[in-house]
């Protein structure tokens, strides 16, 4: 399978499970493979109709579909979050991210859920 179809197809699995999860019509409006200069690599989710408020009560089930989701497109799940749209509860994207070492040290000094306030920590490996 070429990466732009495993792109299709992780992107509508995994907005049927979280619509079947929510029971709400959640739109995942891109799913986007990227590198940044720095060594990071992953993959951005954006999402609309979705907020804080369904991944604190679902935080576990949809933890586990952004692992599946991320093993599909063969990325380590070592480090999930969502981005939020600053002073709202929105969630702006879903993100599976592979840091680099720089950046891994950025984030592991960060405490609790919410290390800044645009960032909710879903998962974060610190085994390095
Ligand atoms: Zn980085």
């Amino acid at each position: 399978m070429t990466i732009t179809d495993s792109l299709l197809k992780v992107r509508t699995e995994l907005e049927d499970n979280l619509r079947n999860l929510l029971g709400i019509p959640v739109y995942l409006i891109e799913l986007d493979a990227f590198a940044l200069p720095c060594g990071c690599s992953g993959a951005t989710i954006n999402i609309r109709g979705f907020t804080v408020d369904d991944i604190e009560v679902f935080e576990e089930h949809i933890l586990k579909f952004l692992e599946e989701a991320a093993l599909k497109l063969e990325i380590q799940p070592s480090f999930l979050f969502a981005r939020l749209i600053p002073g709202t509860a929105e969630v702006a994207s879903l993100n599976a991210r592979m840091l680099c070492d720089r950046c891994y040290r950025d984030f592991a000094r960060g405490e609790g859920k919410q290390p800044r306030p645009d960032i909710y920590v879903l998962k974060l490996e610190k085994n390095r």
